[in-house]
């Protein structure tokens, strides 16, 4: 029997001796993806935003960042990251709040067009949203799981 559970690799001793710095801010840059993107899914016992269209998960509810945004067709929400989506081209856009630079994304299960990823913002007070995405709210739904068909009884 093993007596130790937690043992992490430590892969931060791979022999790099260097004083650069890690770039931790983009967990989701998956630039050679071809073919299904093998990303981590959410426990299934958590709330989710999930695609409308095909129920593919697509953001945890603890991403939502804001819900005073404004989609293409309505109402929409700022999360941190999402799962489940593909991106588009980028653009440069006149929204609201100035130009920027984004790119549509779609789901990967159904091809739903579900909103756009900020790249570039106009000026400081919008930096915030580089790297985020939007989800128009009539795209998704909120599933909260523990609604769901496995409800303690
Ligand atoms: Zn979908």
């Amino acid at each position: 029997m093993q007596t130790v559970g937690l043992n992490p690799h430590s892969d931060m001793q791979s022999g790099r001796d260097t004083t650069a710095p890690l770039t931790a801010d983009a967990p989701f840059e998956m630039d050679d993806d071809d073919g299904p993107a093998p990303l981590p899914l959410p426990p299934p016992d958590v709330p989710l935003y999930r695609c409308q269209s095909c129920t593919l998960p697509l953001a945890l509810t603890d991403d939502l960042v804001s819900r005073a945004f404004q989609g293409s067709t309505g109402p929409a929400i700022l999360v941190r990251s999402a799962w489940n989506v593909k991106e588009g081209e980028k653009e440069t856009k006149n929204l609201m709040s100035g130009t920027h630079v984004i790119a549509t994304i779609r789901c990967t299960g159904c091809d739903s067009e579900l909103g756009w990823r900020y790249f570039v913002s106009p000026d400081s007070s919008q930096k915030y949203k580089e790297g985020k995405f939007i989800l128009e709210k009539s795209r998704i739904y909120k599933d909260n799981a523990w609604s769901f068909d496995d409800a303690p009884d």
